[in-house]
This record gives structure tokens, C-alpha cells and sequence, in this order.
């Protein structure tokens, strides 16, 4: 009898072990929910999120700040142009979540799936419940493939590929690689996107790449814009028009790609300009830049702004209606362009911000705007555009970053992912506002 109750006791014991495992592991089980709070939660471990991470853990330290992220692996997106190109590959981008989460900060492995600002509380995937005294949101933006007919499942054949993500980034490389001859068509869809100049970075690539294999003769590079220009700034386009006539290649504006038949390699356009006129280009290589939008989980949430994106001060970065919420990256309704570098000079804005407001007083620290974008315009040259709000440059070096340049090739593929790995990740590296001060002894 005993035996029997002590090895009913030794069952019950190990029954719990195996729940609390189980529910430790996945943060909650059979519809039980966990509570947890802290003093900063960080929504998504991608640039910002991580970054941010960083900041608060030295902040505050690493026991008050919890990331929630569900992916297990972290990529250096800007790399990805490259990879595409054959230039680097995507494990050279990628390093485990796990090895870029702030030590000893909580990763909370999971999908925010609800936000209520009005009680600082946000739920996760599994049912836990995270309360807060500060949110920041760092949630990026969303790709949106399937808005284009025909897509995402086209990927499925050969001659398409996208650098936008790193399950088709490589297919981009090998439709380069398998040219023959025909239309290389590279397209730049009709919403806001992240490196706006990534589209057409691509294209430079595979012009080089078709001119060092002896096939550029047999090919026909077009790109298909919605845009009614070729780049934001004007400095920076009337460069990028100049090598677009020198090198022959097509731009046509206005140009949204709604349809891809890619069975049949051809790709349906149409002309934003005359609704409803469509133009069908046959491909032999198709780039596809996706339709990009807010977070989903946003919808609802009475942080968006009527587009849907996290709606914050445009110099202080802290949310309008909610002061303990604040934004970085991709998510956010800041009126600059999305980029990785953007996120770095936003960091050091917010960073400022946060500790102000935690001391009850008013943020002072303006982020102008600043973002980058190198215009990869060959396997080894760049054009450094960096600009602010108004969409003026902001040229951290002092020369004409208009021209194409081997030394900004080298920053791009070389140092930058460097600054990224070991600066921003670390909240170490705010961009470049003071060097540019120094490099221009002082006077910008
Ligand atoms: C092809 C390409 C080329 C680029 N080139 C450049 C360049 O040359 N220079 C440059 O500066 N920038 C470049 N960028 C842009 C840059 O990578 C992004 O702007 C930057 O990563 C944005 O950071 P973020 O934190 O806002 O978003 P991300 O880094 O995308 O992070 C968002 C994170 O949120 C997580 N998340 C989403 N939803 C949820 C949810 N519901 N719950 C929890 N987590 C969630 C995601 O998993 C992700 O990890 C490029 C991007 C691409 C794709």
C-alpha cells in the first residue's frame, strides 16, 4: 500500500516537472495564461528591436527588458542585395537570434498577437500576458506577395526570384546565373517599401553581371517603377539617370506589376497613370519587389494612424496619444525612407527620449529624418545617398557622394555589416551624425 501511494506521489511529481517544462518552454499550456511584467518590452528582435534591447538593458539592466520575437534566426538584410548578385551568401547574413539577444535580457520567444495600450499590456501566441511601464515598438513591416496575382506560388518555378526575403533571395542569383537571352525585368511595387533602393540595386548588379559573362548583348534589362521617379532625391536620381542611359537600360515609370504568369514567364503591368491599362512583358529573369504594408497586429490596436502605421512624433519618436509608447524602424509613420541606417540614427533619438521621460521631463533631442541607401551600382561601385526629412543631402563624407565610388563599394560590403553586427546590435552605433560633423570640420 505505501509503495503504491509513494510511486503515486513519484507520478504526480513528475507530472508537474514535465508541465512546468512544458509550459516554461512554451510559456503557457492548456489555455493557462502566464502574467510577467516589465520595466521595457521590446516588440520584435529584428534592427531596431535588438538594438533598442541593448539601449534599455544598459538602461536599466538586462532584468527589466523582454524582447518578444518569434523567429530563431536574425538576418542582415541589407546584405541581401549582394546575395542575390552571387557577391556574398546568405549565411553570411544570418546569425542566430539567440547570439544577438542582449545577455540576460528575456527573450520571449513568440508572436504578439494583441496590444492594449490603454491597460500597458500585450498578449502573446501561447495566451501569456506581458504588462509593462514602457513599450517599444519595433515591429518592421510586412511583405505582401500574395496582393500580386499569381504569387507567392510562382516562386515554385525557375526564372524568379526577390531579394526581399531570404527564401527567394537565392533564386534571384540563379535566374542571373541561367540567363540566356530575352527581358530581365526588375519591378518597384505601389506602396511604401523598405530600401527603396534595393529594386534597382539588383538591376546595376545584373547589368554587370551580364556584361562580365559575355551576355549583355542578348539582353533586354527593363525596370518597371510605379513611381513617377527613379529616386526620391534628386541629387542621387540625376546620377542614377546618367548610368541608365550609358548602360542602355529601360526605365518605365508609373509601371505596378499586378499579375505574374510565371508557368508562361510573363509578367502582367499596369499603367498607374491610365487605370486599367495593362501591358504584358515576357521574361526571361523577373525581380520581384513585393507590395509592403503595416504590421497586421497594429490593426485595432489605437496605436496605427489611419494607414495603418505606429503613429509617433516625428522628433522624438514617442507614440501621440500613448506617452509610455514609442517607435523605431520599418512600422513606424515617420516620413523618411525604411532603412537599417534610418533605425540607427532613430536610436540614439530614442534612447534620449526614453531617458526624459522617465524623468518626467520634456524630450529635447530632434531626429531630422537622416536615413542612407547605397546604390550599388556594380560589383564595385557605389553611390552613397544619405538624406534627411526634406529629402536634402546629409553626406557624412567630404566629396560628391553623387559619383560612383570603389570606396563606398568597400563600406557597403565590407564595413558596414561590421557596424551592424558589432555597433547597432550593441546600441553602440547612433549613425553617423557626429563624424559628419568632424568630417566637415564642424560646419554640417
Ligand atoms: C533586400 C534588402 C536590402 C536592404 N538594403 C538596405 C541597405 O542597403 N541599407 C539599409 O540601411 N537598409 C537596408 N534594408 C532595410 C533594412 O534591413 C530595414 O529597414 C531594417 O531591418 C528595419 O528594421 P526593423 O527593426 O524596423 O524591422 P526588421 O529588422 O524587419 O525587424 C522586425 C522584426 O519584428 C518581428 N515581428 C514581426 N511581427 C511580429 C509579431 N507579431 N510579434 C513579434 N515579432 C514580430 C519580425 O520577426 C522581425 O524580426 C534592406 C532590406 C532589404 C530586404
Amino acid at each position: 500500500m505505501a509503495a503504491a501511494l509513494t510511486s503515486q506521489v513519484a507520478l504526480v511529481r513528475k507530472c508537474n516537472r514535465l508541465l512546468y517544462s512544458v509550459r516554461s518552454r512554451f510559456h503557457t499550456s492548456n489555455g493557462l495564461s502566464t502574467k510577467e511584467h516589465y520595466k521595457f518590452v521590446v516588440l520584435g528582435g529584428g534592427t531596431g528591436g535588438i538594438t533598442m534591447g541593448a539601449r534599455m538593458k544598459r538602461k536599466v539592466g538586462a532584468e527589466h527588458v523582454a524582447i518578444v520575437e518569434p523567429s530563431e534566426m536574425h538576418y542582415y538584410q541589407p546584405m541581401w542585395t549582394l546575395v542575390g548578385a552571387g557577391a556574398k551568401t546568405v549565411s553570411a547574413s544570418a546569425r542566430s537570434t539567440a547570439s544577438v539577444m542582449p545577455s540576460g535580457v528575456k527573450w520571449v520567444k513568440s508572436t504578439v498577437m494583441k496590444i492594449d495600450p490603454k491597460n500597458n499590456t500585450v498578449f502573446t501566441e501561447y495566451g501569456k500576458e506581458i504588462s509593462y511601464d514602457y513599450l517599444i515598438v519595433a515591429l518592421g513591416l510586412q511583405l505582401q506577395y500574395e496582393k500580386i496575382k499569381g504569387l507567392p506560388e510562382g516562386f515554385e518555378h525557375p526564372k524568379i526570384g526577390s531579394n526581399y526575403t531570404v527564401k527567394t533571395v537565392e533564386k534571384t542569383w540563379k535566374a542571373l546565373q541561367n540567363f540566356k537571352e530575352g527581358n530581365a525585368v526588375f519591378s518597384f511595387p505601389n506602396t511604401p517599401v523598405k530600401c527603396a533602393g534595393a529594386p534597382q540595386k539588383i538591376m546595376y548588379l545584373s547589368d554587370s553581371f551580364m556584361r562580365k559573362t559575355g551576355k549583355r548583348s542578348k539582353a533586354n534589362i527593363i525596370y518597371n517603377t510605379s513611381l513617377p521617379v527613379l529616386f526620391g532625391v534628386k541629387k542621387y536620381a540625376d546620377s542614377l539617370w546618367e548610368i541608365v542611359k550609358k548602360r542602355d537600360l529601360n526605365v518605365n515609370l508609373r509601371h505596378n506589376l499586378i499579375e505574374v504568369r510565371a508557368d508562361k514567364q510573363e509578367a502582367v503591368f499596369e499603367n498607374l497613370d491610365k487605370p486599367g491599362e495593362t501591358k504584358v512583358f515576357e521574361y526571361e529573369m523577373l525581380h520581384v519587389t513585393p507590395p509592403m504594408g503595416p504590421p497586421p497586429v497594429l490593426k485595432g490596436s489605437s496605436l496605427e494612424d489611419e494607414g495603418g502605421w505606429l503613429d509617433v512624433n516625428k522628433d522624438t519618436l514617442q507614440h501621440k496619444k500613448y506617452t509610455n509608447v514609442f517607435g523605431i524602424g520599418d512600422c513606424t509613420n515617420l516620413p523618411t525612407s525604411k532603412t537599417a541606417a534610418a533605425v540607427a540614427g532613430q536610436s540614439s533619438v530614442l534612447d534620449r527620449t526614453i531617458t526624459k521621460v522617465m524623468k518626467n521631463e520634456k524630450p529635447d533631442k530632434k531626429y531630422d529624418g537622416y536615413t542612407s541607401c547605397p546604390l550599388v551600382t556594380s560589383y564595385k561601385t557605389v553611390i552613397l545617398a544619405e538624406f534627411d526629412y526634406s529629402g536634402q543631402p546629409l553626406e557624412t563624407f567630404p566629396v560628391d557622394q553623387s559619383k560612383e565610388s570603389r570606396i563606398m563599394y568597400h563600406m557597403k560590403a565590407d564595413i558596414m555589416p561590421h557596424l551592424y553586427w558589432h555597433g547597432l546590435l550593441k546600441g553602440l552605433w547612433g549613425g553617423p551624425g557626429p563624424y559628419r560633423k568632424i568630417m566637415h570640420l564642424g560646419m554640417k
